[in-house]
Parts: structure tokens; C-alpha cells; sequence
């Protein structure tokens, strides 16, 4: 495990006027690269060259800097760790990053300093974890399932990591389970290692929203939290293939059932609901500082279902930036109330950055 000395002791010698923010070439870095730009930070992109032209047709969020990969995992080669750090690179990190390096990876092999916490991503990839965690937040979860023998109402499958919702299916029986899984297996959608560690869970109905927070330490807010202030950036509903099955009606075909994300919507919450969506994002901050200390910091997400009889339902917690903040690189209908001027969560992460430069507390958002 790279402890969080060790990071230290490689900040240490980088040369703080120079620092640049790195990403992926995947999932946000259009707004990581644009919002580091707009804060004044030098920018690196890991990236494989299918993408490179993509990036020039987005002038304002191509990188500066490109370090070439033929696949994403490579960046954890020691050529390309010497590279990054050469380049005073601090890492931005995001869904694909977590996808195609793992977090295992990111903990014990990734010698680059990184913003935010990156014990925080270990809590995010493991579903067990994760659970405990909004379990202390007291947060409402669906239930789950040890084993679906002798289950005969609907449930939800889900495998482990970023993966967007790829393989994910419902299923009322112990058959259909079965069923559906072994075609998942077959045809490739899910491997026979990630059919192992399946979640069952009860399938929460309502009304889906996805809250993007920033935990910032710089900034305080009276009556929130001993220390920091927890900020909504903005909400978003993902767009699933499913969504779209009702096109088909009345025989929808089976592959219709998909739950992929392939995109974004914005949305607005119910201004009376907003007490409550601020208090949730409080309590997991507050409680992941006593899990894994000094808990999460910069942008998470809760993922959520709400229902008028039972209020909210939080499925997922994702532990850093989400693709769903895409939707605003000009800031959202709640971040002008914070900030006087565009606020995307990629420019609120160089923002942070850039505040700990100027009063000599980087060390303390990095690990
Ligand atoms: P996740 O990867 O956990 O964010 O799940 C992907 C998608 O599956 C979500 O956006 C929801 O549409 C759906 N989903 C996840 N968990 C549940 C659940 N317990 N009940 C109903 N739908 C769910």
C-alpha cells in the first residue's frame, strides 16, 4: 500500500509553480482539462491515440500535454509514473480510471499524487464497503439478499465496480436468475469472476436523482460540519436504455431491459426536498471521516430513488467526479448560488487545488 507519506514525500519535490492537473482521456476529463484551464493550471492527458483527434475538435478542454498509452492501464508503467511525475502532475481521478486501473491498483502501484483521498475509491469499488458506509450515514439502502433461493418478489442484480450498468438485470424468480445470468456469462457482458460477487437487492420503484457534491476543507459553512463546507453542484437523472423500452410496448424485446448508461439529463429537485438532499450529503461526509480518516474529500455523488411514501433510497455512492457533471461545464442552477462565477465541478476541483497552493496547504487534498 503507497502510503499517504509516501505521495508526501513525492509532492515534495514538485516544483509548486509548475503543478499540472492530470487525467484519464475518458469519462470527464473534457471538463477536468477545461475547468483546470480556466483556473490557470498546465494540463496532461493519459491518453490512447483513437482519442487524441477527439480532443482537438474541443480546443478549450484539450490537453496541453499528451503522455500516449496503447491501453489505459499502461499509465501505471514506471516510465509513464516517472513521466507524470516529471511533470509535477497531480491526478484527477474518475469512473474510468477506477474502471481500467482498478482501485487495488491506484492503492498500491500508482505513485502519483492524486487529489483527494484515494483511500476513499477502495470504499467506493467495494459494494460491502460502500454499504457500511451509507449504512453510517445513516442513509435509507435497499435491502439485499444473501442468496436468491426462496426469493419470490423482484429484485435487482448488480456486479462490482465503475461499469456503468452493464450487465444489470431484475428478476422475480430463482429460474429467471438464473436464466439471465447465464447468458450475461455466455455472452461475455459479465465474467464467470464478477458473476461470483453478484448483488441482490430489493428493486427500489420512484424517481430516480443523482446528487453531485464537492466536499471542499477550505471553505466553511456554519451548522454543517466542524470543519468544511458541503456543496450541491448539481443534479442529473441518467439516461438508460431501459428508459426507452416502453417504445416497443406491447412486446418488448428482451435486450431492451439494459441498463447501461449511455448519457445524462439535467434536472431540478423539488425545493422542499433540499434540506434533505443537503443533510445527506453531510452525513456521509461526516461519517467517512471517522471510517477512514481524513474521509472523503472533493466530489462524490449519491445516487438515489425517491418515492413520495418512503422518501429517499441511496443505491450507489460514487466517490468522486461523475460523468452526470458533464451536463454543467458552465455551472448548474445550483452552483450560481454558491459561486458568482461558472462553476463546473472540474474548475471546483482546480479551484480547491489552486486555494491549497496559495496558502501552502496542498498536501492536505492530496493523497
Ligand atoms: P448503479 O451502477 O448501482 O448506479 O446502477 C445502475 C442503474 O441501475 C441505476 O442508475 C438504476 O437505474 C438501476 N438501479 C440500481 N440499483 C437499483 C435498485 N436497487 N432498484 C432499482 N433500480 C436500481
Amino acid at each position: 500500500m503507497i502510503s499517504k507519506e509516501e505521495i508526501g514525500a513525492v509532492l515534495g519535490k514538485y516544483d509548486k509553480e509548475k503543478i499540472a492537473i492530470g487525467t484519464l482521456c475518458s469519462h470527464s476529463s473534457l471538463q477536468i482539462i477545461h475547468g483546470a484551464k480556466q483556473e490557470g493550471f498546465r494540463t496532461v492527458g493519459i491518453c490512447t491515440k483513437d482519442r487524441i483527434h477527439m480532443y482537438n475538435s474541443f480546443p478549450e478542454a484539450k490537453p496541453d500535454e499528451f503522455i500516449l498509452v496503447d491501453k489505459f492501464s499502461e499509465m501505471l508503467s514506471e516510465k509513464n509514473q516517472e513521466l507524470m511525475r516529471r511533470k509535477n502532475v497531480v491526478l484527477v481521478p474518475h469512473g474510468s480510471l477506477v474502471q481500467y486501473v482498478g482501485p487495488s491498483n491506484i492503492r498500491n502501484n500508482l505513485l502519483v499524487p492524486m487529489f483527494g483521498n484515494r483511500a476513499t475509491l477502495e470504499w467506493e469499488g467495494d459494494r460491502s464497503l460502500q454499504r457500511k458506509w451509507l449504512v453510517n450515514s445513516g442513509l435509507k439502502t435497499p435491502r439485499e439478499y444473501k442468496e436468491i433461493r426462496g426469493i419470490n418478489k423482484r429484485v435487482f442484480v448488480k456486479f462490482s465496480g465503475a461499469r456503468g450498468g452493464s450487465g444489470f438485470f431484475t428478476a422475480s424468480s430463482e429460474d429467471e436468475f438464473k436464466e439471465k445470468l447465464n447468458t450475461r456469462i455466455k455472452s461475455g457482458l459479465v465474467s464467470r469472476e464478477d458473476a461470483q460477487d453478484v448483488t441482490i437487492q430489493e428493486f427500489v420503484p420512484g424517481v430516480r436523482y443523482y446528487f453531485q457534491y464537492f466536499y471542499s476543507i477550505f471553505e466553511d459553512q456554519p451548522g454543517q460540519l466542524e470543519r468544511g463546507r458541503i456543496e450541491l453542484l448539481g443534479i442529473d437523472k441518467r439516461i438508460e436504455t431501459i428508459d426507452e423500452a416502453y417504445r416497443g410496448l406491447p412486446d418488448v424485446p428482451e435486450e431492451f431491459f439494459d441498463y447501461t448508461i449511455t448519457g445524462n439529463q439535467p434536472v431540478v429537485i423539488r425545493e422542499s426536498l433540499l434540506p434533505e438532499v443537503m443533510k445527506m450529503g453531510t452525513e456521509t461526509v461526516k461519517s467517512s471521516t471517522k471510517l477512514f480518516p481524513p474521509g472523503m474529500q472533493g466530489a462524490f455523488c449519491l445516487e438515489t430513488v425517491y418515492h413520495p411514501g418512503s422518501g429517499f433510497t441511496t443505491f450507489e455512492i460514487s466517490a468522486r467526479i461523475v460523468a452526470g457533471s458533464n451536463l454543467y461545464p458552465q455551472g448548474s442552477p445550483y452552483s450560481a448560488y454558491i459561486f458568482r462565477e461558472p462553476m463546473s465541478t472540474g474548475r471546483r476541483i482546480s479551484r480547491e487545488m489552486r486555494v491549497g497552493l496559495e496558502r501552502k496547504r496542498i498536501s492536505e487534498i492530496i493523497y
